[in-house]
């Protein structure tokens, strides 16, 4: 017999439930979602698992995070299988607000985040998306109130700007970075992947093969930063359908460039393109031994 699993959707229910299980000196793990949960988000909630004694996701596709020409109103909704799949994987509760449980009056409160981690990259080519990311988060951290949250390293700039709301705001959480879930042939595992054909999927394997000549360039001895972003350049440009917004070496901590990579830094190589009517992105993180 397959298992309902629960669902909340009224905040102060929510928050109700939460402090019953801290009163019951339970520690709660946090996984937040957009929903359309594939195997990744999968395992997020099973990694979560292993970490409390309950495990809550939340379901929200979160309008302030979408730009007025993205895709808010075609972005794949399928509850159903969702509570399917988060029960499988372990999850104890999923949240599941609507529009009007999170922003009763709209927004009139905005968590404002600052700096080269919100400016660049996905920050440069999707104004306020970051703020947004912020501001549900902070919402969702106040409302589920867990031990720890989390968050894909698929997401690479997001959880950089995760930590800096954790710690700037001082929520006391942990917070837990997991990898990504990747397909047989290396593509990513996102929710948009369903906007690709059979075809662009295949196609869209050279993105993973960019990562890996990148980072094998940079284990065998490559430090300029040039050289690495060419590389990634080289190799996307195999597949003539696709359309780079960006394809980037750059520091870790920071999202700088330098001219060179030094010894003990940590690199990250930053993707986003267009292929097909779908915006792919991915990355991969690689240090540089220290001497
Ligand atoms: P989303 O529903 O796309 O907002 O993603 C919810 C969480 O799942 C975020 O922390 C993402 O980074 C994470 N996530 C999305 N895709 C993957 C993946 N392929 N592997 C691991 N985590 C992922």
């Amino acid at each position: 017999m397959v298992q309902t699993i629960e669902t909340i959707s009224d905040p102060t229910a929510m928050r109700r439930f939460s402090d019953e299980q801290k009163r019951a000196g339970r520690r709660i793990a946090f996984v937040p979602t957009m929903g359309a949960l594939h195997a990744g988000h999968a395992s997020l909630i099973e990694r979560a698992r292993t970490s409390a004694d309950c495990v809550v996701t939340s379901i929200f596709v979160n309008p302030t995070q979408f730009g007025p020409n993205e895709d808010f109103e075609q972005y794949p909704r399928t509850l159903e299988a969702d509570l399917l799949r988060a029960g499988q994987a372990g999850c104890d509760i999923v949240f599941t607000p609507s529009t009007a449980d999170m922003y009763p009056d709209g927004v009139n409160c905005n968590v404002n985040v600052k700096g080269a981690i919100v400016e660049t990259f996905e920050g440069e080519s999707r104004p306020g998306h970051f703020n947004g990311v912020a501001t549900i988060v902070a919402k969702l951290f106040n409302i589920v109130s867990p031990d720890s949250a989390v968050f894909g390293l698929k997401d690479y700039q997001q959880t950089l700007v995760i930590r800096a709301l954790t710690r700037d705001l001082n929520f006391p959480i942990s917070i837990d970075l997991a990898p990504t879930s990747r397909e047989s042939n290396g593509l990513a595992r996102s929710s948009r992947n369903v906007y690709l054909s059979e075809a662009e999927r295949e196609k869209a394997a050279v993105l993973y093969r960019a990562l890996c000549q990148a980072t094998a360039s940079l284990a065998e001895g490559e430090r300029r930063r040039h050289v690495l972003d060419q590389l990634l350049a080289d190799t996307l440009g195999q597949v003539p359908e696709i359309s780079i917004d960006y394809a980037r070496a750059v520091d870790a901590q920071n999202l700088s460039s330098p001219e060179q990579f030094g010894a003990g830094s940590d690199v990250v190589f930053l993707l986003a393109l267009r292929l097909g009517c779908v915006r792919l992105f991915d990355n991969m993180l690689a240090s540089v031994p220290a001497v």
